[in-house]
């Protein structure tokens, strides 16, 4: 690989981890609608019409999945942070390929 070749990944990388920056509001988890049963024995759910969607978020904490419940009002704001996470692990992913590249070069450190 040539020392342009070189320059360019790094500088993509650091594009990349400039375009980081830009997804603060991220939410690193996984979108979940829930359909309930209530406990009233003659609601319509009990015949098939259940209750929801309910929103949640589920992340993992400590090695555990907790699920957040997400108001109605803050459904589309949730989706907006979903889709910055993915944004980001795109980034890393990428980043992750230059790194390796570069270190077949003997060009990559982690400063
Ligand atoms: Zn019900």
């Amino acid at each position: 690989m040539s020392n342009d070749a070189v320059k360019n990944l790094i500088e993509r990388r650091n594009q990349l981890t400039e375009e980081l920056t830009h997804h603060a509001g991220l939410l690193h988890g996984t979108w979940v609608e829930r359909y309930t049963v209530c406990s009233r024995p003659n609601c319509k759910c009990h015949r098939g019409e259940k209750h929801g969607p309910r929103f949640h978020l589920a992340v993992m904490e400590s090695g555990k999945q907790r699920q957040h419940y997400i108001r109605l009002e803050h459904k589309d704001l949730t989706l907006r942070g979903l889709k910055h996470n993915q944004i980001v692990e795109e980034i890393l992913q990428e980043i992750t390929q230059i790194n390796l590249e570069l270190m077949k070069e003997g060009a990559y450190d982690d400063n």
